[in-house]
């Protein structure tokens, strides 16, 4: 079968595929993408995504260069819609507009007979990417964010062509981005890479939501889903060593699931000063699920200060070194140019502004300009706070530590047409950090030397003859 689109999604959109619709900043759908042989109940537009900004057949979505702009339909299926009724026997009043909820089964889609009248936007189709899956995917659990993630899979070195353990799946959001990091890209066939995320959930449900995800993602040749109680019967798969370099625990207790990420059988006294000593099930034939020749990489996620002070108690009971907790406190900083803002009297805002407004506007702006050079440069950074409605902002004088309340100006145009007022580069800086996530515990395991490997390196080592 053809590769993930999360991992090569091609030049275009393709049929029977996933691809996410960007409505706004703060608004994206994922949507399986159906072909549209002929007609769909008597209709040619075959399924339909609506959305508040218009309504797209797939067909006006398929075989589009990722990141193209797709105008919504201006098909008025209002008159179908009353036609529709009418011949199911129901009463129509005049004028009356076609009810938009009767969706078929897949997300984010409706059959022809429910398209809706509306206004003509557009709207841009792309390509599926973890951070965009992180922030659309159907959430059955807490998920891990894509600044966690991307921090805690670069920690851990995730590479391509490694293997990882992760448990639990949950909602697939860490799944997806590890899936791509370990991804190896050759050959293109997602069945024959050597890269592999080893993958535990033992809620049932969430196993089989998740293992479903995989398939219709084309991950199933990359993820192996297990349902698993990671606690009590560790991570080997077919009792077979995955082989893992590089681990991450994103469960309620991830001590417990430390004994069974040893290189060796834990000691009855090791798993007794851990507080693990009811701890029977480690297997009769003990086998390490670390690959044996590298140093393995750990991380685990906790919301609560309490689960971290056990889970480092136990680490350094089982030998694992260097370890070191973080949080990543994300910030989002957004560096725009600067739109230099006019105090206009309010009759005279609008596109009806007048030539003479625009000079005076100008003038304006040299003053501003002028006034910014004198007093601090021209490449220095400004302090300036939008306003939440990104109509005002106000200004931080760092000399004397005035405030000045600015508002965006209608004349844009008039400062791109001069060089000279083409904004400087300033940021807004989100006023509070987002909320605590959960801390992230690193650690790591050596590799173990066996005999055979010690005089091995002697040997090769020039000054060991
Ligand atoms: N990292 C996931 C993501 O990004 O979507 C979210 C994980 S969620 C917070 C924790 C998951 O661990 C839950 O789905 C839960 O069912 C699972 N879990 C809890 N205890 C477990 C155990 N002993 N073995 C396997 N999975 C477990």
């Amino acid at each position: 079968s053809a590769v993930s689109p999360f991992l090569d999604p091609g030049p275009r959109t393709t049929p029977n595929s996933l691809a996410v619709a960007h409505l706004s900043r703060d608004s994206i759908q994922p949507i399986y993408l159906k072909e549209t042989s002929g007609t769909t109940d008597g209709y040619a537009e075959g399924p339909v995504l609506n959305t508040r900004f218009g309504s797209f057949p797939h067909s006006t979505l398929l075989n589009k260069p990722w990141g193209s702009q797709i105008r919504a339909s201006v098909v008025d299926t209002g008159s179908r819609g009353r036609r529709l009724k009418r011949e199911h026997g129901e009463h129509v009043a005049d004028g009356e507009k076609l009810d938009n909820s009767k969706g078929d089964s897949t997300p984010g889609t409706t059959s022809s007979r429910d398209l809706k009248v509306a206004p003509s936007g557009f709207i841009h189709i792309l390509p599926p990417t973890p951070e965009l899956w992180t922030i659309s995917l159907p959430h059955r659990t807490q998920v891990v964010y894509t600044p966690d993630y991307s921090y805690i899979l670069h920690r851990i070195r995730a590479r391509p062509g490694m293997k990882i353990i992760e448990a639990g799946a949950g909602s697939g959001s860490f799944t997806h981005a590890a899936a791509r990091a370990i991804y190896n890209g050759y050959p293109k066939d997602a069945h024959d890479v050597k890269g592999k995320v080893f993958s535990f959930e033992f809620n049932h449900d969430r196993y089989q939501q998740m293992q479903k995800e995989i398939e219709d993602h084309r991950l199933d040749g990359i993820v192996q889903i297990t349902h698993r109680d990671v606690y009590n019967h560790g991570f080997l798969v077919d009792n077979e060593s995955p082989g893992a370099e590089c681990v991450f625990l994103d469960l309620p207790a991830p001590w417990k699931a430390l004994p069974h990420l040893a290189r060796n059988r834990p000691t009855q006294s090791q798993l007794s000063s851990s507080g693990l000593d009811n701890l029977q099930d480690t297997g009769s034939e003990w086998k390490s699920p670390l690959r044996p020749d590298r140093t393995a990489y750990l991380c685990t996620f906790s919301p609560c200060i309490e689960q971290v002070t056990r889970t480092v108690d136990v680490m350094r009971h089982l030998g694992w070194m260097e370890i070191e907790m973080v949080e990543v406190a994300h910030r989002r900083i957004n560096v725009m140019r600067e739109r230099i803002g006019l105090h206009l009297p309010a009759g005279e805002r609008g596109s009806t502004q007048t030539a003479a407004n625009v000079e005076e506007a100008i003038a304006k702006l040299q003053e501003v300009e002028g006034r910014y050079k004198t007093s601090r440069g021209q490449s220095q950074d400004v302090d300036i706070e939008m306003g939440e409605d990104d109509e005002t902002a106000v200004e931080n004088n760092p000399i004397d530590g005035s405030k000045t309340t600015l508002l965006s100006s209608e004349v844009e145009g008039a400062q791109s047409a001069k060089p000279w007022m083409s904004g400087r580069v300033i940021h807004r800086t989100e006023p509070e950090i987002k909320t605590h996530t959960s801390y992230l515990v690193f650690a790591l395991l050596p590799q173990e030397w066996t005999e055979a490997q010690e005089s091995a390196a002697f040997e090769s080592w020039p000054c060991g003859k």
